[in-house]
């Protein structure tokens, strides 16, 4: 490829509407190729002429990547590792486990078991590939202060694994707010660079956003906010051919904001991006209900687990 061309590069594209697309996140040629008309006008305080002919030039200068076939495709999903939950109901509604490659969404109100899921995939990604694990280490972003390493050690000693070593392979930062949270993901890069790290989870993806962002006004900058994240945690998974696990909490009754419950926060842009969604419900006592929700390709069901001191289980 020759030298990397900028969004400054695009013809009628000055300094001033480069700046204002670069504060909407439309900071690389590949964000305004993919974009709709009407969303970069707004962005940049264009006409909408004006943005298809900006639009068009990003599609010729961007590199959009060519076709390939199927068989192709094919050999590559054989490489795509499934990391066991340590149910057997949950994996096999997920078609074998949580997907490398891709971005798996765990949502569900408070309580309904997110959290001790992650922890779970954190502690089944040390182990080794017979065992249904990824020999690997992971990265957790942790927005709300819910990592803990107690519960690591208690499920790492019901799958009889050294608890010790199994922290020492996960990496853990707190993310203050979403602007923090988004430099995380740059930064997992680096330790991904040091270590074989084929998990990453990001616990809550959306509280920050959702903290941050407030009413109607915001939701259109949230959105944007939210996508570029999101596209660049889809960046690390296919570096690193890791599997990712986001959680995202929605109400449990529908209110006047949110509305139904299982459309969660981040919609349809979040909808999108996740490759598997699965929304979580309480049911009795430690029970909870597990639903998968538009997979490409997996069809729609439910399965049942339980949460329980040595972690995830049927
Ligand atoms: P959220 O969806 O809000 O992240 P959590 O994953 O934190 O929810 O789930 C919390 C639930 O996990 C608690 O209500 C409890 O039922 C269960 N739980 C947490 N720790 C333990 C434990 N040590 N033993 C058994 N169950 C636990
Ligand atoms: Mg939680």
């Amino acid at each position: 490829m020759d030298e990397e061309r900028t969004v400054e590069d695009l013809p009628g594209v000055g300094p001033a509407t480069a700046e204002k697309l670069q504060e909407a996140g439309f900071d690389d040629l590949m964000a305004i190729a993919v974009s709709s008309p009407s969303a970069l006008a707004e962005a940049a305080d264009i006409g909408e002429a004006t943005a298809i002919k900006i639009i068009a030039a990003a599609k010729k200068m961007a590199d959009v990547g060519g076709f390939v076939t199927g068989d192709v495709i094919m050999e590559q999903r054989r490489t795509v590792s499934k990391l066991t939950t340590s149910s057997k109901a949950l994996d096999e509604l997920l078609g074998g486990g949580v997907e490398s490659c891709a971005i798996t969404e765990f949502f569900g109100e408070f309580g309904s078991g997110k959290t001790q899921i992650t922890h779970q995939l954190c502690v089944n990604a040390c182990r080794g590939e017979e065992d249904g694990g990824l020999d690997a280490h992971t990265v957790f972003i942790d927005t709300e202060n819910t990592f803990r390493p107690e519960r690591i050690i208690q499920m790492s000693m019901a799958h009889d694994l050294d608890p010790t070593e199994v922290l020492q392979k996960i990496h853990v930062a707190r993310a203050f707010n979403s602007h923090h949270q988004m430099l995380l993901v740059e930064k997992a890069k680096e330790i991904a660079r040091n270590n074989p790290v084929k998990l990453m989870v990001v616990d809550s993806l959306t509280a920050h956003f959702r903290a941050e962002y407030i009413g109607r006004g915001a939701l259109a900058d949230r959105q944007q906010k939210l996508n570029k994240h999101l596209h660049a945690i889809l960046n690390f998974a296919d570096l690193n051919k890791a599997a990712v696990a986001v959680t995202n909490q929605v109400a449990a009754k529908p209110d006047a904001f949110f509305g139904d419950p299982t459309r969660a926060i981040g919609g349809h842009i979040l909808g999108h991006t996740s490759t598997f969604r699965l929304y979580l419900r309480k049911s009795k006592g430690n029970r909870r209900i597990a639903r998968l929700i538009d997979s490409p390709n997996l069809p729609e069901g439910e399965a049942v687990i339980t949460v329980i001191e040595d972690g995830i289980r049927d």
